[in-house]
C-alpha cells in the first residue's frame, strides 16, 4: 500500500516561537522522501504533525487525498520508526511485532500471517522467539522497523532511525531500508541530519532551514545545482569552498554569453551564469567544490595556495589551505598526493562548475549543456 501526501501551508509555533512557518510539500504514492536540515529545524515536528502527535496550527495535511490533519493518530494509516526503538524488554520478537495490531484487535490469524511476512521481509524469522535483550543494536531497529511494516500503513514515517548505530551497522542498515523501500513500494519520508543517508536513500531531499523548505530536488539537483548557499555549504563534504565577488558585470563576457567576474584572490573570470539586473553584490560569493579543483605544476599558472593541514582519504587528498589574500580553500588532490603542510602548491579550477550566491545567499548556475 502507498499514498500520496500533501502538506499545505502548515505552520506549528511552541508559544511564541514559530518553529514551521507556511510548509507546502507533496510527496507522490511510493516516492522515498528525506527531510535533511540541521538540528532544530523542525523535521521531527513536521514528521510528527503527519503523524499526528503534534497539532497543526495552520493548514492541512492530506494522505490518499484525504485530509487527516483533525483526525487521531491511530486513523491516519502511518507508521512511525524512532530513533530510539524502546521495545517491551519481557515481550519477545515476535510478541513486540504483534502488541500494536492486539490492540487493534486485529484477527490473531491476520496477526500471525503479518508478524510472519514481515519477520521474512526484514530477514528474522529466526529471531522471532528472542528477547530484545539478546538483538544486537540494529537487530532491535529492525524489531521497529517490523513493527511498522505488520501495521501495513499507507505511509511510513522514519525520524533518524540510524542515529543509534554505529557507523558499519548504519551503512548497512541504510543499504537495507533502501531495498525494504524496494521490495514494499510505500511511500517513505525519512528525517535526518545526516547528508549521506539523504543523497542515498532520497527520491528528492526536502531541505529545512529556519522554519522553511529552502530547497526540494533529487540528490543531483541538490548537489549540483543547490537553490541556496546554505543547501550548498549543508550538502556535500568537504564544504564549497567560497570567495568574495568583488564585482559582477552583467552577462558580458562575450564568447561565455554570461557574467565576467572579479573574484578575490582570484582575478577576473568570464563565466556562462546569467545574473540578473540589480544583483546583490553586497556578501556576493563564488563557490567552487573541491573536486573541482586540481594541483598543477608551478609552469602552468594556477593560483597559490598556502597549505595548513592535509587530509589522506585514501582515493584522494584533500589540501585545506589559505589563497595570498588569506581566504580560505580547499583543493583536491590524488590519492598519492606528496604535498605537505606548511608547503605552498598551485591550483586551478574548473570555471564551468562554479556558483555564484548572491548577497542573500541566492544562487546563480552556469549554462545548462544542451
Ligand atoms: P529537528 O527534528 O529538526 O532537530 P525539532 O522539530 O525537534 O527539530 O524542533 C524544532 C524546534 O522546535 C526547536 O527549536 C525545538 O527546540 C522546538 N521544539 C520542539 N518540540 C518542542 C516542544 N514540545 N515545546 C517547545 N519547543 C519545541
Ligand atoms: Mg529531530
Amino acid at each position: 500500500m502507498s499514498a500520496t501526501i500533501d502538506i499545505n501551508n502548515v505552520t506549528k509555533a511552541y508559544g511564541a516561537l514559530t518553529v514551521l512557518d507556511t510548509i507546502s510539500l507533496s510527496i507522490e504514492a511510493g516516492e522515498f522522501v528525506v527531510f535533511l536540515g540541521p538540528s532544530g529545524c523542525g523535521k521531527s515536528t513536521l514528521l510528527r504533525m503527519i503523524a499526528g502527535l503534534e497539532s497543526v496550527d495552520k493548514g492541512t495535511i492530506s494522505i490518499g487525498g484525504e485530509r487527516i490533519d483533525t483526525l487521531p493518530p491511530g486513523k491516519r494509516g502511518v507508521a512511525m520508526v524512532f530513533q530510539t526503538y524502546a521495545l517491551y524488554p519481557h515481550m519477545t520478537v515476535a510478541q513486540n511485532m504483534a502488541f500494536g495490531l492486539e490492540n487493534l484487535k486485529v484477527d490473531k490469524a491476520e496477526i500471525d500471517r503479518r508478524v510472519k511476512a514481515a519477520a521474512e521481509t526484514l530477514e528474522m524469522a529466526h529471531l522471532l522467539d528472542r528477547r530484545p535483550a539478546k538483538l544486537s543494536g540494529g537487530q532491535r531497529q529492525r524489531v521497529a522497523i517490523g513493527r511498522a511494516i505488520v501495521k501495513e500503513p499507507k505511509a511510513f514515517l522514519f525520524d533518524e532511525p540510524l542515529s543509534n548505530l554505529d557507523a558499519a551497522l548504519r551503512s548497512r542498515t541504510r543499504l537495507e531500508l533502501a531495498q525494504l523501500h524496494q521490495r514494499l513500494g510505500s511511500t517513505m519520508i525519512f528525517v535526518t541530519h545526516d547528508q549521506v543517508e539523504a543523497m542515498t536513500l532520497a527520491h528528492r531531499i526536502v531541505v529545512m532551514h529556519d522554519k522553511k523548505i529552502e530547497q526540494i530536488g533529487t540528490p543531483m539537483q541538490i548537489y549540483q545545482r543547490p537553490a541556496t548557499r546554505f543547501v550548498a555549504e549543508f550538502v556535500g563534504s568537504p564544504a564549497m569552498s567560497m570567495l568574495p565577488i568583488l564585482s559582477a558585470v552583467g552577462n558580458q563576457s562575450a564568447d561565455h554569453q554570461g557574467a565576467l567576474l572579479e573574484v578575490e584572490g582570484v582575478g577576473a573570470i568570464p563565466t556562462s551564469v546569467s545574473l540578473p539586473d540589480g544583483f546583490r553584490l553586497d556578501g556576493a560569493v563564488m563557490g567552487i567544490r573541491s573536486e573541482d579543483t586540481r594541483v598543477v605544476a608551478p609552469d602552468e599558472g594556477g593560483l597559490a595556495l598556502t597549505v595548513t593541514v592535509v587530509e589522506r582519504l585514501g582515493e584522494r587528498t584533500l589540501l585545506y589551505g589559505k589563497l595570498a589574500t588569506g581566504h580560505d580553500m580547499i583543493v583536491e588532490d590524488s590519492g598519492r598526493s606528496m604535498v605537505r603542510a606548511g608547503e605552498t602548491v598551485r591550483f586551478d579550477f574548473d570555471r564551468s562548475a562554479l556558483h555564484v550566491f548572491d548577497g542573500d545567499g541566492l544562487a546563480y548556475h552556469v549554462a545548462e549543456e544542451a
